[in-house]
């Protein structure tokens, strides 16, 4: 896989179209059942890969079109897990949000690929290289309640190991980048110390293409926004793993970049749209926060994102944000191989460059 400098990509997330799923609601319910249903989210991923495409992203993702949510659709293949009699869970990544979730009720194990054929559809619609992305260990411990394990650390191990086999079967049906959710890291540093990062690493076992771990603070318009969890001792942690880089948010944050100087060497997928900003702001001010983060990463290993999944948005603002990151890349590309040689990138197919 090649991407130019600072490519252009999302976390992976768009909103589902009207036709599809009933808007506005936190889990997504489909309009249609059975062969109906298939069909329809066949086209509902071609049109996003389609439009991904218009936009001019680098990295495109199939839209996520089939998943109710963020979690359960990778669980459903998994057994051990209970999706049909969830329970209700108080504390979700440190906010007080009863919500109801999965139950955990015996061992972890994958029983199919939950993903695998997800991904054929979508590399048959394009020849821009394809993310896809699964939820990691510590968030489905934390999505979870575990009536089974008794232990989170024990339990992340066999999540970790389930997930190896979902990353290992996408590597192997030619996914060009793998990315691993966890929201959960950003709350919990002392479990990232005590199991996350190891948990983190088992998934990765025989992985040889890009990885990114997507440290996010949750969707738009969650209650609060919880950045006073920082990155930096996160990061230190996180770069005694194997994973290849970090999704980061720095729109919604708005931390400095030098934070992330730490992360040499590695991707760095940065968040540089708050995917809740109404409306999108000026290409400038995307291209005024990747020149601060260009001090601190190399072109190369700098792609930029919105902060989060799109899912919850509406569609319009959803292709405005992209449109602008895009915008923002090809810019920002543009000014950089002005004063230096990066080889030829891309252009958008549609959209101006200009500021
Ligand atoms: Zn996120």
């Amino acid at each position: 896989m090649q991407l130019p400098p600072i490519a252009a990509t999302t976390i992976g997330s768009f909103p589902r179209p009207n036709w599809l799923a009933q808007p506005d609601r936190a889990r997504v319910i489909f309009r249609l059942e059975g062969d109906a249903l298939k069909e329809a989210q066949d086209d509902a991923t071609a049109l996003s890969i389609h439009n991904q495409e218009q936009i001019g992203l680098d990295l495109l993702s199939d839209g996520e079109q089939r998943r109710t949510g963020f979690i359960n659709h990778i669980l459903a293949a998994f057994e051990g897990i209970d999706l049909e009699h969830e329970a209700v869970k108080t504390i979700y990544r440190r906010r007080e949000q009863p919500r109801p979730v999965p139950r955990v009720v015996g061992k972890i194990k994958r029983r199919a690929p939950a993903i695998v054929e997800d991904l054929r559809f979508a590399k048959a619609q394009t020849n821009r290289p394809i993310k896809m992305d699964v939820p990691g260990p510590m968030t489905v411990v934390d999505s979870t309640v575990d009536e089974f394990y008794k232990d989170e650390a024990v339990m992340a191990m066999d999540v970790a190991a389930a997930l190896n086999e979902e990353l290992r079967d996408l590597q192997a049906a030619g996914c060009d980048v793998l990315e691993i959710d966890e929201p959960a890291m950003t709350r919990y540093h002392e479990k990232v110390f005590a199991y996350g990062a190891k948990a983190l690493d088992r998934c990765l076992e025989g992985i040889t293409v890009p990885t990114v771990v997507h440290l996010c603070y949750g969707y738009p318009g969650g209650a609060g926004q919880q950045h006073e969890y920082e990155y930096p001792e996160l990061l230190e942690e996180l770069m005694k793993t194997k994973i290849g880089g970090f999704g980061v948010e720095f729109a919604r944050s708005g931390y400095d970049p030098a934070v992330l100087s730490i992360a040499k060497g590695r991707i760095v997928m940065f968040g540089c749209i708050d995917p809740s900003d109404t409306p999108v702001p000026q290409v400038s001010k995307v291209v005024e926060r990747v020149r601060a983060a260009l001090k601190y990463i190399e072109p190369e290993n700098l792609w930029l994102a919105p902060d989060c999944g799109l899912m919850t948005i509406s569609r319009e603002l959803a292709n405005a944000a992209t449109i602008c990151v895009a915008c923002g890349s090809v810019t920002d590309r543009a000014r950089q191989s002005s004063s230096r040689d990066f080889g030829p990138g891309r252009k958008s197919r549609r959209f101006s460059t200009s500021l």
